[in-house]
C-alpha cells in the first residue's frame, strides 16, 4: 500500500506551506521518513515545473513560495542541493530569474543548473525507450524531489508528478521525443521509463492554485488550496485526477499505462491517502481539458485509428493569434502540419491535420493562449465532451 498526504493549505504564503509540508511529512513518518528519503551526504536535485518565461505566481509554474518552503525543509537534510529544468520553449535561466526561482535558490545557497548539458544512457529493463539523452544534474543526482503544478494538458489530459520529469529531456530534444512517440499511449510508456531512468524519489505537488481547461500554459488558475505529496509518483497524480474529477483514474493515459505495466500504483485500493480525504478537497466544477474516450483496444492499430478520429484538434482563436510563429517552429513535424498564411495584413497557422499526431506542443507553448482544442465531428456525435 503506498501513502500519500493530502493537505489542506489555503494560501502561497511561504511560513504556511514549510507549516503544511511537515505536517504531510508527519504523516509519512516524520524525522526518520525524511533521514531515509535524503540521506547523509546525498546530493539532492529540485525540479520544479517552468514550462516557459513567466510571471512570478503564474499558475503555469511551480509558485516560488512552495519552493522555498521545500528547500528550508531540505536544507535540514543536505547541504548539497541543485534546481533545474529545461523549458519547453525559451531559456531555462531566464525562466528561473523571471519566475522568482532564482532569488529564493540565492537565498538559500541553491545552485542552478539549465539541464544543458546531457547525458547518453541505456535503461535496459525499459516498458519501451532503451536509449537517452538526458540532462546529466538529475541523473546523476541521489535523490531527485519533482516539484510539479496541477494542471489540466491536452493531450495527457493532467500533468503532476510522473509528466513533470519531461523537463529532464532538454528542450530542443523534446520535439524529437513526440515524432518518435506519436501516439499518447506510447508517449506516456516514454514518461514512465524516463521517471525509471531518472529515479525521481518523491514527489510535491502545487495545488494551491491549479489550472484548468486549456492547459498546461493557457489554462485558467482554479484555487483548489491543495498540496499533495508522495514516494510513489503514481500514487500522488492518482489522488491528483481523482481529486479534478476523474473517478477513475484509469481514465487518464498515463495512469492507464502505469496500471497496464504495473509501473506502480494507481488504484484506490492500492494507496492510503492521509490527511484530508479527496472527497472533502475537490474543488467545485473544475474544467478538465479531455474526458476519456471510452475506448481500449488492445490491438495498437484499431486503438490509433479510434484515437485519431475521436482526438481533438488544435484550432485557433483568430482574433487572439498575433502572427508569431511560435507554434509553427515548435511543432515536430516540422513543415508537414502548420502554415503560415497571410490574412488581412497578418500571418496566421493553417494546419494541415493528415500530418498532424495530436502532441498539442502549438496550443501548450502559444504565448497568448490562441490555440484551443476542439472535438471532432465524430467525438461530437458519440456524446464525448471536451471540458468536464
Ligand atoms: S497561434 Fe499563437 S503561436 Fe501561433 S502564430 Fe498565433 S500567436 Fe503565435
Ligand atoms: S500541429 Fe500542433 S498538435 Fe499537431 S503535430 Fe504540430 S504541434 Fe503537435
Amino acid at each position: 500500500m503506498e501513502k500519500v498526504a493530502l493537505i489542506k493549505c489555503i494560501d502561497y504564503d511561504v511560513d504556511l506551506i514549510e507549516k503544511k509540508l511537515r505536517e504531510g511529512f508527519e504523516l509519512l513518518g516524520g524525522d526518520k521518513y525524511l533521514k531515509k528519503l535524503i540521506p547523509s551526504g546525498s546530493k539532492v536535485l529540485l525540479k520544479p515545473n517552468f514550462l516557459s518565461i513567466e510571471q512570478p505566481g503564474s499558475p503555469v509554474i511551480t509558485h516560488y513560495a512552495v519552493f522555498e518552503a521545500v528547500i528550508r525543509i531540505v536544507k535540514e537534510y543536505s547541504n548539497d542541493i541543485i534546481f533545474g529544468d529545461s523549458p519547453g520553449f525559451g531559456d531555462s535561466r531566464k525562466a528561473a530569474e523571471k519566475s522568482g526561482l532564482m532569488e529564493v535558490a540565492n537565498k538559500y545557497g541553491v545552485k542552478f543548473d539549465d539541464f544543458r548539458e546531457t547525458i547518453h544512457v541505456r535503461l535496459d529493463n525499459s516498458i519501451l525507450c532503451k536509449s537517452w539523452d538526458i540532462a546529466r544534474a538529475p541523473y546523476e543526482a541521489d535523490v531527485v524531489i519533482t516539484l510539479p503544478k496541477l494542471k489540466t494538458h491536452a493531450m495527457a489530459y493532467f500533468t503532476g508528478a510522473i509528466k513533470n520529469q519531461f523537463g529532464c529531456i532538454h528542450g530542443t530534444q523534446k520535439a524529437g521525443w513526440h515524432t518518435r512517440m506519436p501516439d499518447a499511449n506510447k508517449f506516456c510508456k516514454m514518461l514512465l521509463d524516463l521517471n525509471t531512468l531518472v529515479g525521481t524519489s518523491f514527489a510535491i505537488l502545487d495545488g494551491i492554485v491549479a489550472m484548468e481547461g486549456n492547459g498546461p500554459k493557457n489554462g485558467n488558475p482554479h484555487k483548489m488550496d491543495t498540496i499533495i505529496m508522495g514516494e510513489s509518483l503514481s500514487a500522488v497524480d492518482s489522488v491528483a485526477v481523482r481529486l479534478i474529477g476523474y473517478d477513475n483514474p484509469l481514465d487518464t493515459p498515463t495512469l492507464k499505462e502505469v496500471y497496464d505495466n504495473k509501473w506502480g500504483a494507481v488504484l484506490p485500493e492500492e494507496i492510503e491517502v492521509l490527511g484530508e480525504t479527496i472527497e472533502s478537497m475537490k474543488p467545485k466544477n473544475f474544467k478538465l481539458a479531455r474526458k476519456s474516450t471510452g475506448f481500449h483496444f488492445s490491438n495498437p492499430t484499431v486503438s490509433r485509428f479510434l484515437t485519431g478520429m475521436l482526438a481533438p484538434t488544435p484550432s485557433l482563436i483568430e482574433d487572439k493569434c498575433i502572427g508569431c510563429k511560435r507554434c509553427q517552429e515548435v511543432c515536430p513535424e516540422k513543415g508537414k502540419v502548420i502554415s503560415m498564411v497571410k490574412k488581412g495584413d497578418k500571418l496566421k497557422p493553417v494546419w494541415n491535420m493528415k500530418n498532424c499526431i495530436r502532441c498539442f506542443c502549438c496550443q501548450e507553448l502559444c504565448p497568448v493562449g490562441a490555440i484551443e482544442t476542439k472535438n471532432t465531428t465524430l467525438s461530437k456525435i458519440i456524446g464525448m465532451s471536451k471540458r468536464g
